[in-house]
């Protein structure tokens, strides 16, 4: 399986990372499959980066084989929502922007991809849901789906363009303005309404 994933998609976070230009097209890249962390299993803090930050982001299931899908049709291609965050090395990916050099290291690293459960999506409105996170019990992060510049069917429309879709692929969808640092000790707790996802330790 294959974690693909959407970055800049949510314009008030593009502004605190200093990005104030709408991407024309979602912004891809993808993580390995050593990246996911399910089960609520703690996450360790790797040591090659001095600043791991939190991006709470809504996650799709795929759950059919598809290439080259419609925008009106890519609602068949998933069957589940659930939480995500994707961990990502800041002060490494800095570097990288200004080198103008590729992503992966940053954002693909192993446990780079904590994962809740999956929920049917057809008891959510997939572009209007909220969802949060909360660190050491004060909440830290709060988004909505609406605002998502590239909603989901179009992410799976373009992101087919390129990449097959296969049964079991997991997709990210962006994150909400509100990013931040986590440190050992921490305690994660995320949700999508009212339902809580995640809830595991920084170690
Ligand atoms: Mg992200």
């Amino acid at each position: 399986m294959k974690i693909i994933a959407v970055g800049w998609n949510y314009a008030e976070h593009n502004k605190e990372l200093n990005r104030i230009n709408i991407p024309e097209h979602p912004v891809i890249f993808m993580k390995p499959e050593t990246a996911l962390v399910r089960d609520n299993k703690p996450f360790y803090l790797p040591n090659f980066s001095n600043r791991i930050e939190y991006e709470t982001e809504i996650i799709l299931r795929i759950s059919k084989m598809g290439k080259n899908i419609s925008a009106k049709f890519a609602d068949r291609y998933y069957d589940a929502i659930g939480l995500g965050i994707d961990f990502t090395a800041r002060d490494l990916q800095n570097e990288f922007k200004a080198k103008g050099a590729p992503w992966e290291i940053c954002k693909g690293f192993d446990n780079s991809a904590p994962i809740s459960a999956f929920l049917p999506k057809e008891e959510f409105d997939i572009n209007n849901l909220n969802f949060s996170l909360n660190i050491n019990g004060e909440e830290v992060q709060q988004g909505n789906t609406k605002d998502m510049i590239f909603k989901v069917n179009d992410i799976i429309a373009y992101i087919s363009q390129f990449f097959t879709l296969k049964t079991g692929d997991i997709i990210f969808t962006g994150t909400p303005v509100g990013v931040g640092p986590v440190k050992i000790g921490d305690h994660l707790e995320g949700y999508i309404e009212h339902n809580k996802m995640i809830d595991f330790s920084v170690c």
